[in-house]
Formats: structure tokens, C-alpha cells, sequence
């Protein structure tokens, strides 16, 4: 016995099956992360058109099956932001966060916070230029909508309330003489769920990385906003760098992987 339903989502990518199909996995606020199977959509642009390009926005009718993936009926497109198909950077972030939907959450589980998140972040590419802060702001968000978001606001190990500030010279890639002053600094560790006190990161046997007071409260600012935090003005130069790594460390420690995206983005952002 088969069923229809209707579903809004935004395509995450595709893979071409066979001869003339297409896999699509969509990202729905109803049902979260499915693939669905689209007959048809290679040897035929008339039924789907373009609309089963990355990060559209659509109504997707599908047909479940006793077995097999869920068949892709029709599609209605809501948005197909084509500002962002226009432009390198805003593509490579688009991209960038459909990959990292794809890969914090399991199929099957609804997060419509989470797809808000990326609707929303979607239509800001459309309308502005891309640049990092608006990144950092997505990957915080999707984080905190998944349930994984750093601890940043105190000692994720003993939960102390504000990282005691430890001096250390040696900033990582830095030789002691380029560093101003021995700048307080807290400890991040992926392995840990984020900042780390003193106390609880000398006697630790992982790698954690420095992170300097700019660049948590960077941080901190941005993972407070619940909604719309690539609004915030962009982050000074040097605490852009650093919140980038903190941030990249913190996700492929998660994931467990490298997304594919990464190396577009260094390219061209
Ligand atoms: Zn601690």
C-alpha cells in the first residue's frame, strides 16, 4: 500500500542512478533528512526542470513504497535564491551548509529549528555577499539546533563558571616574540565539548588549542543569538582566524570527518 504526502524541504544534493534517475536527499521540516528517488530526472528535464539543484527550496510531493526509498512525485519550488548561483563565495557557503546539515543530523529525525536555521541562512546568501562571521553564525546555530553545541561559557569538564585565564606565550603558530604580552587565554577541546579551566587541561592527556578572550566572546555572542546571528557585524581579523579553527576543529572532531565543502570555501571565502 503506497501513500502520499507533501513535504517542505530543501534539496541537499543528488546522485544520479542508473540511466536516466536520480537519489535526492532533502532536508524536510516535517520528517528531517530522507532520500527519495526521482524517475526520470536525467533523461527528462520537463518534470523536475532545474528544480533539483542544490540548496532549493521546495514542496516535494512523494509517494511511499512497500520497500525502496520514497518516490519523488513532484516538486513546487518556494525558492531557488539565485543570487547565490551566481556568485563563487555565496555558492561555496550554500554548499558548505547543506553539506553540514547532511551531516549532523540522521535521517528520519525532524529539526524544524534547524531547517528554519537553514531557510533563513539560505535567504541571507541571497541577499548579501557572503563573508565568515555569517558562517561561523550558521555552523553555531546548526550545532546548538542538534544538540552539540560547544560549551563556551564555562569549564566544560567541571563546569566552572568562567575558564581561569592562563598565560602562555607560546600561541599556537605564533613564535613568543610575535605575541603581545602574555594574553590570558582558556583552553578548547573538541574531545571535551569546548573551553577547558586550567585545572582540568593540564592534567588532560588531549591536544586542546588556545583560544583567546576575543575570540570566545566572539564565539559566545554569536552561539547567544538563536536566530539570525550572520546579522551580527563582521568579527575583527584576527579573532576571525581563530574562531574559523576553533570552530573547524569542533565540527570534524563531531563529524568525525572533513567535510568536502571545507576545501571550496578556503578557496574562494
Ligand atoms: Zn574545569
Amino acid at each position: 500500500m503506497s501513500s502520499e504526502s507533501s513535504l517542505r524541504a530543501v534539496v541537499l544534493g543528488t546522485v544520479d542512478y542508473g540511466e536516466a534517475d536520480r537519489v535526492v536527499s532533502l532536508f524536510s521540516e516535517e520528517r528531517g533528512k530522507l532520500s527519495t528517488f526521482a524517475r526520470g530526472a536525467r533523461a527528462s528535464r520537463r518534470r523536475f526542470g532545474g528544480a533539483l539543484e542544490p540548496f532549493t527550496a521546495l514542496v516535494a510531493q512523494i509517494k511511499e513504497r512497500g520497500g525502496g526509498l520514497p518516490v519523488l512525485e513532484g516538486v513546487v519550488v518556494e525558492r531557488a535564491f539565485g543570487a547565490i548561483r551566481g556568485d563563487l563565495p555565496r555558492i561555496a557557503c550554500a554548499g558548505y551548509a547543506c553539506e553540514l546539515v547532511r551531516e549532523l543530523v540522521r535521517d528520519g529525525e525532524p529539526h524544524p529549528d534547524l531547517f528554519e536555521l537553514l531557510l533563513g541562512y539560505l535567504g541571507h546568501l541571497d541577499a548579501v555577499p557572503a563573508e565568515p562571521t555569517g558562517l561561523r553564525a550558521f555552523e553555531l546555530g546548526a550545532l546548538r539546533s542538534a544538540g552539540l553545541a560547544p560549551r563556551l561559557d564555562a569549564c566544560a569538564r567541571c563546569g566552572a563558571p568562567d575558564p581561569e585565564p592562563f598565560p602562555r606565550p607560546e600561541v599556537r603558530g605564533l613564535k613568543p616574540a610575535e605575541v603581545r604580552g602574555p594574553g590570558p587565554e582558556a583552553f578548547f577541546d573538541p574531545a571535551q565539548g569546548g573551553l577547558l579551566c586550567r585545572g582540568c587541561a593540564l592534567p588532560h592527556q588531549g591536544h586542546p588549542s588556545s583560544a583567546r578572550p576575543a575570540s570566545r566572546e566572539a564565539l559566545q555572542a554569536l552561539l547567544a543569538v538563536q536566530r539570525d546571528g550572520w546579522q551580527a557585524g563582521p568579527l575583527q581579523s584576527e579573532v576571525a582566524g581563530e574562531a574559523r579553527d576553533l570552530m573547524t576543529c569542533f565540527l570534524e572532531y563531531q563529524m568525525g570527518k572533513r567535510l568536502k565543502s571545507r576545501r571550496f570555501i578556503e578557496e574562494v571565502l
